[in-house]
This record gives structure tokens, sequence and C-alpha cells, in this order.
């Protein structure tokens, strides 16, 4: 049977913006308070900040994006610790960290964490009645991958 993990009512969500597109998570996540108030939220340095101050309400931070924030929720990913994943890149413009942007949206699918990108598939997230509910997640199958032969 395929490994599964609950999803629970209370999601931890992490929300990541490039600068370009601060403003557009910020407008989002207002138009969304009532329902991102039932959740707890996690975000990189600066959109956390930004998050906390336009909100009022806490927003658990970690480094900045770039200082390795990134690498910070990827790994809080892989260890089943966010729910949601709401990226908000820039399709306009290099980053520095290009690398690390690569690497987190890879462990958001590898993982099969929800996950949006834009704003609209935002907003499909933000209303489902999901939100208010637990759900069991399937968890891809890494067996075959973990029990291989290297000789
Ligand atoms: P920041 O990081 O919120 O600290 O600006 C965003 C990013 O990952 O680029």
């Amino acid at each position: 049977m395929a490994d599964s993990r609950r999803i629970p009512i209370r999601k931890t969500i992490a929300l990541v913006a490039h600068d370009n597109k601060k403003a557009e998570m910020v407008e989002w996540a207002i138009y969304n308070k009532i329902s991102l108030a039932k959740h707890d939220l996690i975000a990189t340095g600066t959109a956390g900040a930004l998050m906390e101050q336009e909100l009022d309400r806490p927003v658990k931070k970690v480094l900045s994006g770039p200082l390795g924030g990134d690498q910070q929720i990827g790994a809080m990913i892989a260890e089943g610790k966010i729910d949601i994943l709401i990226f908000f890149w820039d399709p306009m413009e290099a980053q520095p960290h290009d690398s690390d942007v690569k690497a987190l949206l890879r462990l958001g699918v590898a993982w099969n964490i929800l996950l949006a990108c834009d704003r609209a598939t935002a907003d499909f997230i933000a209303t489902s009645p999901l939100m208010q509910d637990e759900y069991e997640t399937i968890l891809p199958d890494y067996s075959t991958y973990l029990k291989r032969r290297l000789k």
C-alpha cells in the first residue's frame, strides 16, 4: 500500500515571493485573509516581515530567500512540515539564487505538496473546501530508488 501523509485541518502554508511579486502576494493574502486565519504561515525573511505587517498577524520567518531561506523551506517540505507552498516566483527576472528556486520547486513536486506559482491557482487553493478539512495525500513511492543497488 502506498504511503500517505495526513494534512491536518490547521495547515502550514509557506509563502515565498520574489521582489517584483511581493505586492501581488500581499494583495492575495489580504484577499484571502479569512481563509488564511485558520492556518499557520511561514515565509522567507523579507516576505514574512511584510506579510506580518500587512496582515497584522504572526508569520514564522526563516532566512531571506537568497541567504538560505528557500533551502530552509525546501528542507521542511522534505521533512513533511509544510502542507502548502505558495511561491510567486518572477518569470521576468533572473535571481541570484536561481538554483535555490529550482530546488524548492523540485522538492515541492517530489513530495506531492500543494504548490501554487500564480495567483489564480493560489486563489483556488485558498477557497477549496479541503482547506477546512483533513486530507490524506499519497506520497510518491521511492522504495525502488531507495533499495537500488549501487554495485
Ligand atoms: P525574501 O526571499 O522574502 O527574503 O525576499 C524571497 C526569495 O526567496 O527570493
